[in-house]
């Protein structure tokens, strides 16, 4: 099919998701057709920079043929076999093992499809362990706003941006929200330790309300993502690990995003020193080459939830598919190999330097960062830090032009979310950053 065909077919057939429907029906789709590490080219020959590595996970970039050649091999080997009734395959034990090599605190790992499976189980393992430990109304979880979780009914609930649940209700009950740690909207003015200390006396509130013998676990992104990202204050984890540990809640970190390398560090977990009892992941630990995610646990839980008269009644039947743990490992070592996680913190600081040019913009309220993952926070008024009227459709604007400049960013009505592959070179940030920089100026010149 050509161009012209694919798009008609498309707008006929195809229901994107997360998409504004009406507005996808007049315009169509960008058809991507091939990628080289950074970059991606469509079926007219345009090729972009991928500024937001797919959708934050293509860790390696594209073009690893190596990778390719592992699934074929495992495929036409062994091409899948279930976890389930006392089966393995060895894909799925050297990962295993692996995560625990990354993440040693975790002795036992679980795999799935995806982020939202993955917080989907991390949050039944949470319950699961209550109950096992004789606390069984030990069940609320606490997320905080701006949070992303994952679309399916629990990890929904855990999401704390309205948009995702208006129209779907009603919402699994038992999740409690607390502020996101954004200094730019929700620090009043105090210090940063102050802000900490704010933000801490709001989770110690709710526990108290709440009752800590009714909570069983509070969920976190360490850098939040699709909400904004949002790095934490300095201290934040270890104030809220402190806190939760006194009052015997667990904590899960959800390492989807930031994961594999993102935040400078194998996980954030290590850029921000502090310990979860669960870890969740997905995304980078195949760059996206094939579906995968999982939790890792502490031996303390694995001990709990293996009691003698107890089936775990939990799994996908795509949990440790063979073909998608032998890429995850293949993905791994290209991951260790060339150092990734280094290059994110060295494009990272050279992207946020740049950016932060940019916060001189009449419109750029707030560039904030970690790694390599940014956002350009575009706001109407910079006093009132009000944002842009939907109506104006002010991300669909950016969209357009900044894929016209040859960017391919998250563009909506607060700004641009910026998450490269992580082999992006010093020339290709650059070039980006001009783009979007162009981008603005065309757009915001109101
Ligand atoms: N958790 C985080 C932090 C995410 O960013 C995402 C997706 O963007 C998810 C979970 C959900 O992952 P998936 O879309 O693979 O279900």
């Amino acid at each position: 099919w050509n161009t012209e065909q694919l798009i008609e077919q498309d707008i006929a057939h195809h229901l994107h998701p997360v998409t504004n429907l009406h507005r996808h029906k007049q315009g169509g789709p960008v058809v991507l057709v091939e990628g080289k590490g950074s970059k991606v080219r469509d079926t007219e020959g345009k090729w972009y920079i991928d500024g937001f590595a797919g959708l934050w996970n293509v860790n390696v970039g594209y073009g690893r043929t190596e990778l390719a050649e592992v699934a074929r091999e495992q495929m036409a080997r062994l091409a899948f076999q279930p976890t389930f009734f006392g089966l393995a395959t060895p894909p799925v034990i050297e990962l295993a093992t692996r995560m625990h090599q990354l993440l040693p605190h975790h002795s036992h790992f679980q795999f799935t499809s995806g982020g939202a499976e993955s917080n989907e189980t991390a949050i039944k393992i949470a319950r699961y362990y209550w109950a096992l430990s004789g606390k069984p109304e030990k069940t609320k979880i606490i997320s905080r706003r701006m949070a992303y979780h994952g679309i399916a009914m629990g990890a929904l609930a855990a999401t704390g941006v309205p948009a995702y649940h208006a129209d779907f209700g009603p919402l699994p009950p038992g999740f409690l929200y607390l502020s996101a740690p954004l200094a730019y909207r929700n620090n009043p003015g105090l210090s940063e330790a102050e802000f900490v200390g704010m933000l801490a006396r709001e989770l110690e509130d709710l526990i108290t309300r709440e009752g800590a013998e009714t909570i069983a676990a509070f969920i976190g992104e360490p850098v939040q993502g699709a909400g904004g990202v949002v790095p934490p204050p300095e201290g934040y984890w270890q104030a809220i690990a402190s806190i939760l540990k006194k009052h015997d809640i667990l904590l899960i970190a959800d390492e989807v995003i930031t994961g594999f390398g993102r935040t400078g560090a194998m996980f954030a977990q290590t850029t921000y020193g502090f310990q979860a009892d669960i870890t969740s992941f997905a995304k980078g630990i195949t760059s996206g080459y094939i579906p995968l995610g999982g939790v890792g646990i502490t031996p303390e839980i694995f001990e709990r939830i293996s009691a003698p008269d107890r089936m775990f009644m939990h799994g996908f039947t795509y949990s440790g598919h063979p073909v998608a743990c032998a890429v995850a490992l293949a993905n791994i070592d290209i991951i260790e190999r060339e150092r990734l996680w280094q290059n994110a913190a060295e494009r990272g600081e050279q992207l946020l330097r740049r950016l932060q040019e940019l916060e001189s913009h009449p419109h750029v309220g707030n560039v904030r960062g970690k790694g390599l993952m940014a956002l350009v926070e575009v706001v109407e008024d910079k006093t009132s830090k009000k944002t842009f009227d939907a109506s104006k459709g002010m991300g669909a604007k950016l969209m357009k032009v900044s894929r016209e400049k040859g960017v391919i960013v998250r563009c909506n009505d607060t700004g641009f979310a910026i998450a490269p592959p992580l082999v992006i070179t010093e020339a290709e940030v650059d070039q980006m950053v001009n783009a979007l920089a162009e981008t603005l100026d065309e757009v915001l010149d109101l």
